[in-house]
Formats: C-alpha cells, structure tokens, sequence
C-alpha cells in the first residue's frame, strides 16, 4: 500500500532514496519518497510506506532469484 492505493510490485520502476524537496512552500510532498510505476505514473510514498516497500521489494526480487 503506497498513498493509500495498492500498488503490486511489479509495477513499480523505481523508488526514490531521499526524500522529495523542492523549495515550494505550498509544496504536499515535502518529505515523502517518489515511486516510479511503469506507463509514466508516480506514487507517493510517506517514510514508512517507502522503507516497507523496499524491504517488501527486495525480498520479491530474491525469490525470483531463488527461483531460477
Ligand atoms: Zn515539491
């Protein structure tokens, strides 16, 4: 679960390490972590929902390591 939207790990391309800044004082992402999904969509993810989905991702891609 990523911004209160179930996202299934395949999808996503990529996840952010730092979190989002950029300056803008009206700015809703401050301090949460992009995640790329596959078709140009992004996700946003607060610290724990980001650190949840690495782990959740790494694990994922050691049994499809395992597998082969
Ligand atoms: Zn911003």
């Amino acid at each position: 679960m990523i911004d209160d939207k179930k996202v299934p790990l395949y999808r996503i391309i990529w996840i952010s390490d730092l979190p989002h800044y950029c300056g803008e004082p009206e700015c809703e992402r401050e301090g949460q972590y992009e995640v790329r999904l596959e078709g140009g969509e992004s996700v946003w993810a607060t610290k724990k929902d980001h650190d949840e989905t690495v782990e959740l991702l790494e694990s994922w891609l050691q049994e499809e390591e395992d597998a082969e």
